[in-house]
């Protein structure tokens, strides 16, 4: 089975097409820029990489383009669209209506169009993309692969806020979580690392990225995750504040005259890394000012370790105990130091890692000492495969 997997954003839509039988990506790119007077369309195919820059005025352009390099491109190995089998697609926000992946029917549609008021720069351009590929792909079945359909497992008092219930049941304000793809694909394959039953273990995921997200999964099911009604809430990450007290917004809205637009900015784009640094919020550049004396930047990364480790700790209580703590993404998987800064200290919990085995970027690894009671990983994320494996599971039941 052929799939093609899309990643549609605002301005951007990443591609991957994957080979189920034969486990390999056939092609992978992305089109960026969408709408813009100038786009640029990268496709990777086995070694060969092509780039160009072309105008990509709408998501249709783009998705069409795509098909055509596709079928152009010899190295990608595509006769016909028709060997095309069926097409997945990321969606962040599904509210607490899908609690795993589905076929994007005429309802499944609107309701993702309906949560796109809570993820308004995400699921508007996701349907783009669905719109695209209905067009120049007819009658191929299509599937919606949720971010937040992994936390719906929460428990009430996990994801209700001590708001009043009419507002909260009227404005759907709770916990919905995102990178739930990710969160899932490493759960599982940290499960199969370790030769056990996800059912039989305690599981803390850390997606650390230009976004973050640490959330605990207890016999294969999401108790808690750290983002909240929005990808802000949480960790600090590279431009967004994460855990915030709310009436300090309100106080420096008030103080300042911020308007909600402009607060809204602030919080997600202006803030974290970036903002505390007031220098970078990429990771390495926060390293590299560190190393030349930065206290800014030591603060940005201190309060970022501060944080991890405080969601760590707070779902070893709600778990009572945790057997595997994962990295994952960007930081998770590349950043030595940042996996030591976290697992430092943490004797008392059975949680150790091992300085050598912890020197490793990108690599399915156990990190933690021998006879450590509580195991460590490091476990690159696949989003893509996981999205995929989720088509054929929806697309065998047909
Ligand atoms: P996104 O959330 O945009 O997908 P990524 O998962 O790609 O982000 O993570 C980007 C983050 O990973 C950046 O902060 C970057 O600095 C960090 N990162 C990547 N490689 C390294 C490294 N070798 N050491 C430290 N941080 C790294």
């Amino acid at each position: 089975m052929i799939v093609l997997v899309i990643n549609s954003g605002s301005s951007s839509l990443k591609f991957q097409l994957r080979n189920m039988e034969s486990h390999s990506i056939m092609a992978q790119g992305n089109v960026e820029k969408i709408g813009l007077p100038m786009g640029i369309f990268t496709l990777k195919a086995g070694d060969a990489k092509t780039q160009r820059e072309l105008q990509v005025p709408n998501h249709e352009v783009a998705v069409e383009l795509v098909l055509q390099e596709l079928l152009a491109n010899a190295a990608v190995g595509l006769a016909s669209l028709e060997e095309i089998d069926a097409i997945g697609h990321r969606i962040v926000q599904g509210g607490d209506a899908f609690n795993c992946s589905v076929l994007i029917t005429d309802e499944v549609y609107e309701k993702i169009r309906d949560y796109g008021a809570m993820a308004p720069l995400h699921n508007p351009a996701h349907l783009k993309g669905v719109d695209a590929c209905k067009v120049l792909m007819p009658g191929k079945p299509q599937v919606a692969v949720f971010d937040t359909a992994f936390h719906q497992t929460m428990a009430p008092e996990a994801y209700t806020y001590g708001l009043p219930k009419h507002y909260a049941q009227a404005h759907r304000i709770r916990r919905y979580g995102a990178h739930g793809t990710s969160h899932k694909y490493v759960a599982n394959r940290v499960a199969s690392l370790m030769g056990k039953p996800i059912e039989s273990l305690k599981l803390i995921t850390c997606h650390l990225g230009n976004g973050s997200s640490i959330t605990a999964v207890k016999h294969g099911q999401v108790v808690d995750t750290s983002m909240g009604f929005t990808p802000h809430e949480g960790m600090i990450m590279g431009t967004r504040c994460g855990d915030i007290d709310a009436t300090a917004v309100l106080y420096l809205m008030q103080k300042e005259q911020i308007d909600a637009a402009d607060m809204d900015r602030i919080l997600n784009k202006e803030s974290g890394l970036l903002g505390v640094s007031a220098y970078s919020s990429d990771l390495r550049d926060i390293e590299a000012a560190i190393a030349e004396g930065n206290s800014d930047a030591k603060l940005a990364r201190d309060i970022f370790i501060h944080r991890a480790k405080k969601y760590i700790g707070s779902y070893m209580a709600e778990m009572n105990g945790v057997d595997a703590i994962v990295f994952t993404a960007g930081i998770g998987e590349n950043s030595k130091d940042a996996r030591a800064d976290i697992c430092a200290n943490m004797e008392f919990f059975g949680i150790a890692i091992d300085a050598e085995k912890n020197n490793v970027r990108g690599e399915e690894r156990a990190i933690h000492v021998d006879g450590s009671r509580v195991q460590v990983w490091v476990v690159p994320t696949n989003e893509e495969l996981s999205i995929a494996e989720d088509v054929v599971r929806v697309v065998a039941q047909l």
